[in-house]
């Protein structure tokens, strides 16, 4: 039997064969998360629910909400696709739901289909959008089985990148009003943020209309210590308000304007796998790893394809170094 013959058959088995909102006679056996968010397809009998087409449709929609088919089936464990933070909420294309009702568009949302399918909520969401997870390289020394791996290095080839020092630092992306998130979006009053918050006061009205800039704040030390920074935020990417990634040259246009410093060049050129490489080795000071981009602009959507990253062996990204991180322990800037 196909998996996904089998999905069906053990989710409506578990549902008796009904609707579990309504009671009526099964007809879909919904993921309650998209299976395209998910590199396995997301067979778990855990993110199956027996669905009526009334409210199969509702759940598509979004109207009848994935934790509300949780809860009513008595699901604990949530099932969500790699690279997704448990302390968030997601709706069925991986959106996150912040606490204020609001959502936050997430790499499902500009799809075509799905923004059909959201077209009763699309007022709900907010101009925040989601930092993307960067895959790794095949030859990156990192690898978590929480990771993934980019497959098709051609994407790469006889292309322009620009390769950049991984920062060691938390993921920012900050907006027009002043607000930021890192990739987690929950916690944003963690003290290790205070520096940014001051921060961006000094040039978040000067960013553009509809766009957001993503760095590292390096503020607190993660596992690298820094001694001399150029700065504690160190901007990596600029999108626009087609939520696309500015070509890099653009991007530095940009941080002169506004005063920010952006992640050290390692390398650039046409795209070297060995060359690359030795860079890196060949570099001075300690580095978590590197990350490669497509020196041209690129489209949210395509962001899987216009970057990869290697990390080095053993290196230790706690997840909850915001619990463990003791306030005293910061980076020095020049
Ligand atoms: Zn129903």
């Amino acid at each position: 039997m196909k998996q996904r013959d089998i999905f069906r058959e053990s989710v409506f088995e578990r549902d008796n064969h009904k609707c579990v909102v309504c009671g009526e006679p099964a007809q879909d056996a919904h993921h309650i998360i998209e299976r395209r968010l998910f590199d396995d397809g997301g067979y778990y009998i855990d993110n199956g629910a027996s669905l009526c087409g009334l409210h199969h449709l509702e759940a598509e929609k979004t109207i009848l909400e994935a934790q509300a088919l949780r809860d009513i089936i008595g699901i604990n464990k949530i099932i969500l696709p790699k690279g997704f933070h448990k302390d968030n909420h997601y709706d069925k294309w991986g959106n996150i739901m912040l606490a204020n009702g609001q959502r936050m568009k997430g790499e499902l949302f500009f799809d075509e289909s799905v923004q059909k399918v959201l077209s009763e909520v699309l007022y709900l969401f907010t101009d925040y959008v989601k930092y993307p997870r960067t895959k790794h390289f095949p030859w990156s020394e990192s690898i978590n089985k929480d990771d993934d791996i980019i497959s098709e290095l051609s994407v790469f080839e006889e292309k322009n990148v620009i390769v950049t020092d991984k920062m060691d630092g938390e993921n920012a992306t900050i907006y027009p009003n002043g607000y930021f998130h890192a990739r987690s979006v929950t916690g944003n009053s963690h003290p290790s943020q205070s520096w940014l918050k001051n921060f961006v006061q000094g040039f978040c009205f000067d960013i553009p209309t509809g766009w957001r800039i993503c760095g590292e704040n390096l503020y607190a030390r993660h596992s690298i210590k820094y001694n001399e920074l150029e700065s504690y935020f160190q901007v990596f990417s600029i999108w626009n308000e087609q939520n696309e990634c500015l070509k890099w040259e653009e991007m530095l246009e940009y941080c002169e304007l506004l005063g920010l410093t952006p992640v050290p060049i390692l390398w650039q050129g046409v795209f070297d796998q060995d060359e690359i490489h030795q860079a890196f080795l060949n570099k001075k000071n300690a580095s978590e790893g590197y990350v490669v981009r497509l020196e041209d602009k690129f489209h949210y959507t395509e962001f899987q394809s216009s970057i990869a990253k290697y990390v080095r062996a053993n290196h230790i990204a706690p997840h909850n170094w915001r619990i463990k991180w003791d306030a005293s322990d910061l980076n020095q800037t020049k």
